[in-house]
């Protein structure tokens, strides 16, 4: 029997990032996704941002957060490459009602599109707000870690194409070893502010794409605390359990008294 393969996954270091967005595009062309707009560009006016968001067609995105004083003489840019954190405890998969999501062997979660009927549940399921529906299939998706690739013992386009290394690939605990270096690094240098965001299981079971960062994770648009919507979902449906048996006791209730009643009705 195969050894089954350790889990493997992304850690990227933010720092060294420069905004160049040769993952988007790597992530683009080797999973074939539809420009946008017809291929039409538009301006968001936001810094270099014109890719706006993770959506079904744009599987990474790079966060171009500026940070300058008013007259912009002194400042600084913090970019970020996102994507799908592939979530040990992975809400998307948890609520999908037709097991179209799925863990793979190297711990990582692929959206099916086969099994997908495009319901939405996992778009709002994902606390990170990664999942859209992709138009040219009409279905959910999202990064799958270069599954295919990943079957044929090649690395994810996007930190294959990555120039500085800022996207890194491998087994979670060698990439969580080599991030730890990073921090140490960095705080020895007086940048003080570096820590690693998801890669402990704190954060949902641990992410298999995990962060370096150093400001605030609202600051790059990452939730501080995201949370499994099953508690929610789970004291949902016992409220409406409750409510079920309170609608038919009161249905038994009235039923009896209507049937007392007509008994004394009777001559
Ligand atoms: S980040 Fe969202 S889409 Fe990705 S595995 Fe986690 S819950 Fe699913
Ligand atoms: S390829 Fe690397 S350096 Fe270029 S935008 Fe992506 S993460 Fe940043």
């Amino acid at each position: 029997m195969a050894a089954q393969p350790e889990p493997m996954g992304f850690y990227t270091d933010t720092t060294v990032c420069i905004g160049c967005k040769a993952c988007e595009v790597a992530c683009k062309e080797w999973n074939q996704l539809p420009s946008t707009n017809g291929g039409v560009g538009t301006l968001s006016g936001d810094s270099y941002d014109n890719t706006r968001a993770l959506d079904g067609i744009h599987w990474r995105h790079v966060k171009f957060v500026e940070q300058f004083t008013e007259d912009r003489k002194d400042g600084r840019w913090l970019l970020m490459s996102d994507v799908c954190k592939h979530c040990v405890h992975a809400a998307c998969l948890e609520v999908c009602p037709t097991n179209a999501i799925i863990r793979t062997e190297f711990d990582t979660v692929v959206i099916q599109s086969d099994t997908c009927n495009g319901c939405r549940d996992c778009i709002s399921a994902c606390p990170f707000g990664v999942i859209e529906i992709n138009p040219a299939s009409g279905t959910a998706q999202k990064c799958t870690l270069c599954y295919d690739r990943l079957q044929s013992g090649l690395e994810p386009a996007c930190s294959k194409a990555c120039p500085t290394q800022s996207i890194q690939f491998g087994t979670i605990k060698e990439l969580k070893g080599r991030a730890q270096k990073r921090v140490d690094q960095l705080h020895q240098t007086g940048e003080k502010r570096a820590y690693l965001y998801g890669a402990d299981d704190k954060m949902l079971g641990g992410l298999n794409s995990f962060y370096l960062l150093v400001d605030k994770p609202e600051v790059y648009g990452l939730p501080p605390d995201p949370k499994m919507p099953s508690r929610n979902l789970k004291l949902g449906s016992w409220f409406s359990a409750l409510g079920a048996i309170v609608v038919g006791l009161m249905g038994v209730i009235s039923f009896r008294n209507r049937g007392a009643n007509a008994g004394e009705e009777r001559p």
